[in-house]
Protein backbone atom coordinates (compact mmCIF):
# COMPACT_ATOMS: atom_id res chain seq x y z
CA UNK A 1 0.00 0.00 0.00
CA UNK A 2 1.33 3.72 -0.41
CA UNK A 3 2.90 4.82 3.07
CA UNK A 4 1.02 8.09 3.65
CA UNK A 5 2.75 11.34 4.70
CA UNK A 6 3.90 12.47 7.56
CA UNK A 7 5.55 15.21 9.29
CA UNK A 8 8.93 15.58 8.81
CA UNK A 9 10.08 16.13 12.69
CA UNK A 10 9.63 14.65 15.98
CA UNK A 11 8.19 16.31 19.03
CA UNK A 12 11.13 17.11 21.84
CA UNK A 13 9.46 19.15 24.10
CA UNK A 14 5.30 19.58 24.92
CA UNK A 15 2.90 22.19 26.29
CA UNK A 16 -0.17 21.87 28.00
CA UNK A 17 -3.30 23.46 26.79
CA UNK A 18 -6.15 23.54 28.38
CA UNK A 19 -10.10 23.05 27.14
CA UNK A 20 -12.80 24.77 28.27
CA UNK A 21 -16.53 24.55 28.68
CA UNK A 22 -19.27 26.29 26.47
CA UNK A 23 -20.56 28.30 29.29
CA UNK A 24 -17.04 29.51 30.46
CA UNK A 25 -16.22 30.47 26.65
CA UNK A 26 -19.51 32.91 26.45
CA UNK A 27 -18.58 34.29 29.73
CA UNK A 28 -15.13 35.10 28.44
CA UNK A 29 -15.92 36.79 24.94
CA UNK A 30 -18.20 38.95 26.80
CA UNK A 31 -16.02 39.81 29.06
CA UNK A 32 -13.76 40.50 26.06
CA UNK A 33 -16.30 42.83 24.75
CA UNK A 34 -16.44 40.15 21.79
CA UNK A 35 -12.85 41.18 21.00
CA UNK A 36 -11.00 37.89 20.16
CA UNK A 37 -7.44 39.75 20.48
CA UNK A 38 -8.86 40.61 24.16
CA UNK A 39 -8.79 36.88 25.25
CA UNK A 40 -6.62 35.46 27.74
CA UNK A 41 -4.27 32.61 26.12
CA UNK A 42 -5.68 29.99 28.30
CA UNK A 43 -8.98 30.70 27.66
CA UNK A 44 -8.40 29.21 23.94
CA UNK A 45 -8.06 25.46 23.38
CA UNK A 46 -6.50 26.17 19.43
CA UNK A 47 -5.02 29.38 18.42
CA UNK A 48 -5.39 30.61 15.12
CA UNK A 49 -5.04 34.39 15.99
CA UNK A 50 -2.07 34.19 13.78
CA UNK A 51 1.03 32.19 12.57
CA UNK A 52 3.27 35.34 13.75
CA UNK A 53 5.40 34.06 16.06
CA UNK A 54 3.59 31.21 17.43
CA UNK A 55 5.80 28.66 15.74
CA UNK A 56 8.07 25.70 17.26
CA UNK A 57 11.56 26.51 17.52
CA UNK A 58 13.98 23.54 16.11
CA UNK A 59 16.63 22.19 18.91
CA UNK A 60 19.13 23.98 16.13
CA UNK A 61 17.54 27.17 17.08
CA UNK A 62 17.60 26.69 20.84
CA UNK A 63 21.30 25.57 20.45
CA UNK A 64 22.16 28.71 18.32
CA UNK A 65 19.64 30.67 21.09
CA UNK A 66 22.66 29.94 23.98
CA UNK A 67 25.55 30.84 21.92
CA UNK A 68 24.30 34.40 21.36
CA UNK A 69 26.28 37.08 21.66
CA UNK A 70 24.79 40.35 23.51
CA UNK A 71 27.80 42.69 22.77
CA UNK A 72 26.04 46.06 22.14
CA UNK A 73 28.15 46.35 18.51
CA UNK A 74 29.53 43.63 16.26
CA UNK A 75 27.75 41.13 17.94
CA UNK A 76 28.42 37.58 15.87
CA UNK A 77 25.27 36.62 16.02
CA UNK A 78 24.68 40.22 14.04
CA UNK A 79 27.45 38.63 11.18
CA UNK A 80 25.64 35.06 11.33
CA UNK A 81 22.25 37.26 10.41
CA UNK A 82 24.63 38.84 7.90
CA UNK A 83 25.73 35.85 5.96
CA UNK A 84 22.20 34.17 6.34
CA UNK A 85 20.88 37.22 4.07
CA UNK A 86 23.69 37.41 2.02
CA UNK A 87 23.38 34.13 1.23
CA UNK A 88 20.05 32.90 1.20
CA UNK A 89 18.34 36.10 -0.12
CA UNK A 90 21.36 37.59 -1.50
CA UNK A 91 21.30 41.58 -0.39
CA UNK A 92 24.40 43.50 1.02
CA UNK A 93 22.94 45.59 3.77
CA UNK A 94 20.78 45.03 6.09
CA UNK A 95 18.73 46.61 9.53
CA UNK A 96 17.85 44.33 12.30
CA UNK A 97 14.54 45.28 13.33
CA UNK A 98 12.10 44.54 16.57
CA UNK A 99 9.35 43.30 14.15
CA UNK A 100 7.98 43.61 10.70
CA UNK A 101 6.28 46.71 11.06
CA UNK A 102 9.15 48.26 12.76
CA UNK A 103 11.35 47.59 9.41
CA UNK A 104 7.99 49.55 7.69
CA UNK A 105 8.15 52.42 10.12
CA UNK A 106 12.19 52.75 9.18
CA UNK A 107 11.77 52.38 6.01
CA UNK A 108 8.67 54.30 5.02
CA UNK A 109 10.62 56.88 6.85
CA UNK A 110 13.12 57.57 4.12
CA UNK A 111 10.38 57.03 1.40
CA UNK A 112 7.33 57.67 1.82
CA UNK A 113 5.79 61.33 1.87
CA UNK A 114 2.61 63.05 2.02
CA UNK A 115 0.35 62.70 -1.64
CA UNK A 116 2.32 59.29 -2.69
CA UNK A 117 0.51 56.50 -3.54
CA UNK A 118 2.60 53.16 -3.23
CA UNK A 119 0.92 50.29 -5.67
CA UNK A 120 0.65 46.91 -4.37
CA UNK A 121 -0.87 43.81 -4.02
CA UNK A 122 -3.46 44.15 -1.09
CA UNK A 123 -0.96 45.52 1.64
CA UNK A 124 -1.23 43.95 4.79
CA UNK A 125 -2.81 46.10 7.85
CA UNK A 126 0.60 47.64 9.30
CA UNK A 127 1.87 48.36 5.54
CA UNK A 128 -0.62 50.35 4.65
CA UNK A 129 -1.10 51.62 8.20
CA UNK A 130 2.36 53.15 7.94
CA UNK A 131 1.41 54.67 4.75
CA UNK A 132 -1.99 56.10 5.59
CA UNK A 133 -0.26 57.84 9.04
CA UNK A 134 2.36 59.37 6.49
CA UNK A 135 -0.51 60.92 4.45
CA UNK A 136 0.19 58.62 1.35
CA UNK A 137 -1.79 56.77 -0.60
CA UNK A 138 -1.91 52.21 -0.45
CA UNK A 139 -2.84 51.44 -4.10
CA UNK A 140 -4.37 48.04 -4.21
CA UNK A 141 -3.78 46.81 -8.16
CA UNK A 142 -4.18 42.82 -6.72
CA UNK A 143 -5.75 40.83 -10.10
CA UNK A 144 -9.73 41.01 -10.02
CA UNK A 145 -9.76 36.60 -9.65
CA UNK A 146 -8.66 37.05 -5.78
CA UNK A 147 -12.21 38.62 -4.89
CA UNK A 148 -13.78 35.54 -5.93
CA UNK A 149 -13.30 32.65 -3.13
CA UNK A 150 -14.48 30.14 -5.38
CA UNK A 151 -12.17 30.91 -8.86
CA UNK A 152 -9.11 28.55 -8.74
CA UNK A 153 -6.33 30.50 -9.91
CA UNK A 154 -3.08 29.20 -9.00
CA UNK A 155 -1.57 32.78 -8.78
CA UNK A 156 -4.15 34.48 -6.86
CA UNK A 157 -1.59 37.01 -5.15
CA UNK A 158 -0.97 38.70 -8.50
CA UNK A 159 -0.76 41.94 -8.88
CA UNK A 160 -2.85 43.40 -12.39
CA UNK A 161 -0.21 44.30 -14.40
CA UNK A 162 -2.25 46.38 -16.29
CA UNK A 163 -3.44 47.98 -13.60
CA UNK A 164 -0.05 48.46 -12.22
CA UNK A 165 1.06 50.37 -15.57
CA UNK A 166 -2.55 53.03 -15.74
CA UNK A 167 -1.71 53.31 -11.93
CA UNK A 168 2.13 54.38 -13.26
CA UNK A 169 0.51 56.17 -15.82
CA UNK A 170 -1.39 58.61 -13.96
CA UNK A 171 1.07 59.48 -11.23
CA UNK A 172 4.18 61.63 -11.61
CA UNK A 173 7.21 59.36 -11.02
CA UNK A 174 7.90 61.33 -8.09
CA UNK A 175 4.94 60.27 -6.46
CA UNK A 176 5.27 56.72 -6.43
CA UNK A 177 8.30 55.83 -4.13
CA UNK A 178 8.23 52.38 -5.10
CA UNK A 179 5.90 49.12 -5.74
CA UNK A 180 5.52 46.50 -3.05
CA UNK A 181 4.80 43.35 -4.18
CA UNK A 182 3.86 41.46 -0.68
CA UNK A 183 4.49 37.39 -0.77
CA UNK A 184 2.29 35.66 -0.44
CA UNK A 185 -0.39 38.07 -0.75
CA UNK A 186 -2.18 37.29 3.08
CA UNK A 187 -4.96 39.96 2.97
CA UNK A 188 -6.29 38.07 -0.13
CA UNK A 189 -6.09 34.74 1.16
CA UNK A 190 -2.17 33.36 1.56
CA UNK A 191 -2.16 33.52 -2.29
CA UNK A 192 1.26 33.30 -3.54
CA UNK A 193 2.62 35.52 -6.56
CA UNK A 194 4.14 33.78 -9.51
CA UNK A 195 7.57 34.01 -11.07
CA UNK A 196 6.26 35.46 -14.35
CA UNK A 197 4.46 38.20 -12.13
CA UNK A 198 7.29 39.58 -10.22
CA UNK A 199 9.36 39.41 -13.24
CA UNK A 200 6.69 41.50 -14.72
CA UNK A 201 6.64 44.14 -12.12
CA UNK A 202 10.08 44.41 -12.31
CA UNK A 203 9.64 45.36 -16.04
CA UNK A 204 7.09 47.79 -15.29
CA UNK A 205 9.57 49.39 -12.72
CA UNK A 206 12.44 49.68 -15.40
CA UNK A 207 10.32 51.00 -17.48
CA UNK A 208 9.05 53.87 -15.30
CA UNK A 209 12.57 54.23 -13.42
CA UNK A 210 10.25 52.81 -10.11
CA UNK A 211 11.99 50.65 -7.44
CA UNK A 212 10.79 47.37 -6.25
CA UNK A 213 10.60 46.37 -2.38
CA UNK A 214 8.97 43.23 -1.18
CA UNK A 215 7.25 42.41 2.34
CA UNK A 216 8.72 39.02 2.22
CA UNK A 217 6.87 37.62 5.57
CA UNK A 218 6.26 34.43 3.64
CA UNK A 219 8.59 34.36 1.05
CA UNK A 220 9.49 30.77 1.73
CA UNK A 221 5.89 29.68 1.52
CA UNK A 222 5.55 31.41 -1.96
CA UNK A 223 8.84 29.60 -3.65
CA UNK A 224 7.03 26.43 -2.47
CA UNK A 225 4.35 27.59 -4.84
CA UNK A 226 6.12 28.59 -7.25
CA UNK A 227 8.00 25.07 -6.89
CA UNK A 228 4.61 23.21 -7.46
CA UNK A 229 2.72 25.17 -9.61
CA UNK A 230 4.91 27.28 -11.80
CA UNK A 231 6.38 26.00 -15.45
CA UNK A 232 9.80 25.44 -15.44
CA UNK A 233 10.67 25.57 -11.67
CA UNK A 234 9.41 21.40 -10.25
CA UNK A 235 13.17 20.73 -10.41
CA UNK A 236 14.46 23.63 -8.83
CA UNK A 237 15.26 23.70 -4.85
CA UNK A 238 13.31 26.55 -2.86
CA UNK A 239 16.65 28.18 -2.12
CA UNK A 240 17.45 28.74 -6.03
CA UNK A 241 13.78 30.35 -5.87
CA UNK A 242 14.18 32.78 -3.04
CA UNK A 243 17.40 34.38 -4.74
CA UNK A 244 15.59 34.41 -8.03
CA UNK A 245 12.70 35.72 -6.30
CA UNK A 246 14.93 38.48 -4.38
CA UNK A 247 17.18 38.99 -7.25
CA UNK A 248 14.39 40.92 -9.14
CA UNK A 249 14.14 43.36 -5.78
CA UNK A 250 16.17 46.50 -4.71
CA UNK A 251 15.23 45.39 -1.21
CA UNK A 252 12.17 44.16 1.47
CA UNK A 253 10.87 43.89 4.86
CA UNK A 254 10.83 41.26 6.48
CA UNK A 255 8.52 40.31 9.47
CA UNK A 256 10.84 36.94 10.55
CA UNK A 257 8.17 35.81 13.14
CA UNK A 258 6.58 33.83 9.70
CA UNK A 259 8.64 32.23 7.16
CA UNK A 260 11.97 32.33 9.65
CA UNK A 261 10.29 30.83 12.14
CA UNK A 262 11.11 32.41 15.30
CA UNK A 263 9.24 34.63 18.01
CA UNK A 264 10.48 37.75 17.54
CA UNK A 265 12.60 40.02 14.88
CA UNK A 266 12.61 41.49 11.86
CA UNK A 267 14.63 43.28 9.22
CA UNK A 268 15.13 45.60 6.17
CA UNK A 269 17.61 44.34 3.57
CA UNK A 270 18.31 46.52 0.56
CA UNK A 271 20.87 46.59 -2.32
CA UNK A 272 22.01 50.14 -2.42
CA UNK A 273 24.60 51.37 0.12
CA UNK A 274 22.47 55.16 -0.16
CA UNK A 275 19.12 53.59 1.16
CA UNK A 276 21.25 51.40 4.09
CA UNK A 277 22.96 54.94 5.48
CA UNK A 278 19.60 57.17 5.07
CA UNK A 279 17.95 54.00 6.73
CA UNK A 280 20.43 53.64 9.65
CA UNK A 281 19.43 56.86 11.30
CA UNK A 282 15.84 56.18 11.25
CA UNK A 283 16.87 52.39 12.84
CA UNK A 284 18.86 54.44 15.75
CA UNK A 285 16.50 56.14 16.39
CA UNK A 286 13.46 53.84 16.74
CA UNK A 287 14.90 50.71 16.91
CA UNK A 288 18.79 50.89 18.09
CA UNK A 289 22.03 50.72 17.10
CA UNK A 290 22.56 48.80 13.51
CA UNK A 291 24.03 46.13 14.75
CA UNK A 292 21.28 45.28 16.76
CA UNK A 293 18.39 47.06 15.94
CA UNK A 294 15.45 46.27 18.79
CA UNK A 295 16.70 42.33 18.86
CA UNK A 296 18.88 40.43 21.40
CA UNK A 297 21.86 38.45 19.90
CA UNK A 298 19.83 35.30 21.37
CA UNK A 299 17.08 35.76 18.73
CA UNK A 300 19.77 36.87 15.81
CA UNK A 301 21.21 33.99 16.20
CA UNK A 302 17.67 31.93 15.88
CA UNK A 303 16.77 33.88 13.12
CA UNK A 304 19.81 33.12 10.69
CA UNK A 305 19.14 29.48 11.18
CA UNK A 306 15.55 29.83 11.00
CA UNK A 307 15.95 31.44 7.39
CA UNK A 308 17.82 28.54 6.53
CA UNK A 309 15.26 25.60 7.74
CA UNK A 310 12.34 27.89 6.63
CA UNK A 311 13.93 27.65 3.24
CA UNK A 312 14.20 23.90 3.11
CA UNK A 313 11.79 21.98 1.13
CA UNK A 314 10.55 19.40 3.85
CA UNK A 315 9.72 22.36 6.60
CA UNK A 316 7.68 23.78 3.85
CA UNK A 317 5.99 20.45 2.59
CA UNK A 318 5.20 19.25 6.18
CA UNK A 319 3.50 23.04 7.17
CA UNK A 320 1.60 23.37 3.86
CA UNK A 321 0.27 19.59 3.28
CA UNK A 322 -0.85 20.76 7.46
CA UNK A 323 -3.09 23.56 6.07
CA UNK A 324 -3.88 21.81 3.38
CA UNK A 325 -5.32 18.91 5.51
CA UNK A 326 -7.69 21.22 7.02
CA UNK A 327 -8.81 22.90 4.37
CA UNK A 328 -9.56 19.84 2.24
CA UNK A 329 -11.66 18.88 5.55
CA UNK A 330 -13.50 21.58 5.48
CA UNK A 331 -14.57 21.46 1.86
CA UNK A 332 -16.10 18.08 2.22
CA UNK A 333 -17.65 19.31 4.84
CA UNK A 334 -19.09 22.01 2.07
CA UNK A 335 -17.71 24.98 4.53
CA UNK A 336 -17.05 27.79 1.96
CA UNK A 337 -13.34 28.44 2.01
CA UNK A 338 -11.02 30.73 -0.40
CA UNK A 339 -9.62 28.60 -3.33
CA UNK A 340 -7.04 27.09 -3.92
CA UNK A 341 -5.81 26.36 -0.25
CA UNK A 342 -3.06 29.32 0.91
CA UNK A 343 -0.05 28.90 2.56
CA UNK A 344 -0.67 29.21 5.98
CA UNK A 345 -4.12 29.45 6.63
CA UNK A 346 -7.35 28.47 5.31
CA UNK A 347 -10.02 31.31 4.76
CA UNK A 348 -13.42 30.96 5.73
CA UNK A 349 -16.05 32.55 3.44
CA UNK A 350 -18.17 34.05 6.04
CA UNK A 351 -20.49 36.12 3.23
CA UNK A 352 -21.17 32.68 1.63
CA UNK A 353 -21.49 31.34 5.13
CA UNK A 354 -23.26 33.36 7.07
CA UNK A 355 -25.56 35.26 4.32
CA UNK A 356 -28.23 36.17 5.96
CA UNK A 357 -26.02 38.89 8.74
CA UNK A 358 -26.32 42.43 6.85
CA UNK A 359 -22.35 44.04 6.22
CA UNK A 360 -23.15 46.58 8.80
CA UNK A 361 -22.94 44.04 11.44
CA UNK A 362 -19.67 42.33 10.84
CA UNK A 363 -20.08 39.47 9.38
CA UNK A 364 -16.36 37.75 9.56
CA UNK A 365 -16.27 38.77 13.38
CA UNK A 366 -19.28 37.49 14.20
CA UNK A 367 -17.88 34.33 12.62
CA UNK A 368 -15.07 34.19 14.79
CA UNK A 369 -17.12 34.58 18.10
CA UNK A 370 -19.08 31.67 17.09
CA UNK A 371 -16.33 29.41 16.12
CA UNK A 372 -14.63 30.56 19.80
CA UNK A 373 -17.75 29.70 21.77
CA UNK A 374 -17.96 26.45 19.90
CA UNK A 375 -14.76 25.23 20.10
CA UNK A 376 -12.39 27.20 22.23
CA UNK A 377 -10.82 27.98 18.81
CA UNK A 378 -9.24 31.67 18.05
CA UNK A 379 -9.63 33.11 14.65
CA UNK A 380 -9.02 36.38 13.42
CA UNK A 381 -11.17 38.70 11.26
CA UNK A 382 -9.98 39.96 8.10
CA UNK A 383 -13.35 41.57 7.14
CA UNK A 384 -15.03 45.57 7.47
CA UNK A 385 -13.08 45.86 10.87
CA UNK A 386 -9.69 44.91 10.11
CA UNK A 387 -10.64 47.34 6.79
CA UNK A 388 -10.59 50.59 8.93
CA UNK A 389 -12.97 53.42 7.92
CA UNK A 390 -11.58 55.47 4.87
CA UNK A 391 -9.16 58.24 5.95
CA UNK A 392 -11.00 61.01 4.03
CA UNK A 393 -14.81 60.50 4.67
CA UNK A 394 -14.59 58.11 7.61
CA UNK A 395 -17.10 56.25 6.66
CA UNK A 396 -16.81 52.20 7.24
CA UNK A 397 -14.93 50.25 4.38
CA UNK A 398 -16.55 47.19 3.28
CA UNK A 399 -14.28 44.83 1.74
CA UNK A 400 -15.69 42.77 -1.35
CA UNK A 401 -14.71 39.78 0.91
CA UNK A 402 -15.56 39.04 4.57
CA UNK A 403 -13.24 36.02 5.94
CA UNK A 404 -12.48 34.56 8.35
CA UNK A 405 -8.72 33.29 8.79
CA UNK A 406 -7.92 30.58 10.45
CA UNK A 407 -3.78 30.76 10.83
CA UNK A 408 -1.65 27.68 11.29
CA UNK A 409 1.30 28.35 13.55
CA UNK A 410 4.48 26.13 11.98
CA UNK A 411 4.97 23.03 14.06
CA UNK A 412 3.27 23.48 16.55
CA UNK A 413 -0.51 21.56 16.07
CA UNK A 414 -1.50 17.77 15.24
CA UNK A 415 -3.44 17.31 12.68
CA UNK A 416 -5.69 15.58 15.62
CA UNK A 417 -6.27 19.05 16.33
CA UNK A 418 -6.60 20.28 12.73
CA UNK A 419 -9.63 17.49 13.08
CA UNK A 420 -11.50 19.36 16.04
CA UNK A 421 -11.08 22.77 14.03
CA UNK A 422 -13.05 21.21 11.21
CA UNK A 423 -15.83 19.28 13.52
CA UNK A 424 -16.08 22.95 15.43
CA UNK A 425 -16.77 24.35 12.77
CA UNK A 426 -19.24 21.97 10.67
CA UNK A 427 -21.27 22.15 13.97
CA UNK A 428 -21.51 26.37 13.56
CA UNK A 429 -22.21 26.01 9.62
CA UNK A 430 -24.80 23.50 10.99
CA UNK A 431 -26.27 25.64 13.25
CA UNK A 432 -26.08 28.91 11.14
CA UNK A 433 -29.63 30.10 10.76
CA UNK A 434 -30.07 30.18 14.38
CA UNK A 435 -27.00 32.80 14.61
CA UNK A 436 -29.75 36.11 13.57
CA UNK A 437 -27.64 38.85 14.18
CA UNK A 438 -24.29 40.29 14.48
CA UNK A 439 -21.94 42.74 15.99
CA UNK A 440 -22.16 46.51 16.66
CA UNK A 441 -18.69 48.36 17.47
CA UNK A 442 -18.98 50.61 20.80
CA UNK A 443 -15.43 52.05 20.81
CA UNK A 444 -12.70 52.24 18.54
CA UNK A 445 -9.48 53.52 17.19
CA UNK A 446 -8.95 55.80 14.75
CA UNK A 447 -6.35 53.68 13.01
CA UNK A 448 -5.49 49.75 12.83
CA UNK A 449 -8.57 49.47 15.41
CA UNK A 450 -9.29 45.59 14.85
CA UNK A 451 -6.30 45.05 17.39
CA UNK A 452 -8.56 46.90 20.52
CA UNK A 453 -11.83 47.66 19.10
CA UNK A 454 -15.22 46.73 21.89
CA UNK A 455 -18.22 45.46 20.57
CA UNK A 456 -21.82 43.73 21.45
CA UNK A 457 -24.14 41.15 19.84
CA UNK A 458 -27.01 43.35 18.57
C1 LIG B 1 3.20 40.10 9.75
C2 LIG B 1 3.37 40.92 8.55
C3 LIG B 1 3.83 42.23 8.62
C4 LIG B 1 4.12 42.92 9.93
O1 LIG B 1 5.06 42.23 10.67
P1 LIG B 1 5.05 42.19 12.27
O2 LIG B 1 6.22 41.31 12.57
O3 LIG B 1 3.75 41.59 12.70
O4 LIG B 1 5.23 43.56 12.77
C5 LIG B 1 3.97 42.92 7.44
N1 LIG B 1 3.66 42.38 6.27
C6 LIG B 1 3.21 41.12 6.15
C7 LIG B 1 2.88 40.54 4.82
C8 LIG B 1 3.03 40.35 7.29
O5 LIG B 1 2.55 39.11 7.18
Amino acid sequence: MEIPFAESYRIKMVEPIRRSTREERIQWIKEANYNLFNLRSNQVFIDLLTDSGTGAMSDKQWAAMMLGDESYAGASSYYNMKNAIKNILGFDYFLPTHQGRAAENVLFSVLVKEGDVVPGNSHFDTTKGHIEFRKAKALDVTIDEAKDTQAEHPFKGNLDLNKLEDALKTYPKEKVPFILVTITNNTSGGQPVSMENIRGVRQLCDKYGISLFIDSARFAENAYFIKMREKGYADKTIKAIVAEIFAHADGMTMSSKKDAIVNMGGFIAMKSKKLFQEASVYNIMFEGFITYGGMSGRDMNALAQGLDEGTEFETLETRIKQVEYLGNKLIEYGIPIQRPIGGHAVFVDAKKMLSHIPKEQFVAQTLGIELYIEGGIRGVEIGAILADRDPETRENRFPDLELLRLAIPRRTYTNNHMDVIAAALKNVYDRRTEIKSGVRILTEAPIMRHFTVELERI
